[in-house]
């Protein structure tokens, strides 16, 4: 099934990253990625997460490639596995420490 995160619950009222727990702080960092690399590419169709997949198959951390999308109709981040095809949306995630899009632009 597919993972759904909104990112914003990792975060406190004044948006920033709270003291978590070193496995929170792991996958925080692992969705900060996805986010930050879908926003930089926010025009292009995908575009190839430099993080490694975290799932673990057969009893070994996966490590494959992650690539990840914006979806046109809710502005969601999706993201999934080339090899293991383990995948997740992240909402919430505008206006975030992640979201790299250029404003100026806009
Ligand atoms: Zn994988």
């Amino acid at each position: 099934m597919t993972m759904v995160t909104n990112i914003r619950h990792f975060l406190d009222e004044e948006d920033e990253i709270p003291d978590l727990p070193l496995e929170a702080k792991a996958l925080l960092s692992f969705l900060g990625s996805i986010v930050e690399a879908a926003t930089i590419a926010y025009d292009r169709p995908v575009t190839l997460v430099d993080v490694k997949c975290r799932a673990t198959v057969d009893g070994k951390t996966c490590l494959g490639e992650i690539e990840a999308w914006v979806y046109a109709e809710d502005n969601n981040i999706g993201w999934e596995c080339l090899e293991c095809e383990d995948d997740g949306i992240i909402s919430e995630w505008v206006g975030t420490i992640w979201d790299r899009r250029d404003y100026v632009c806009h």
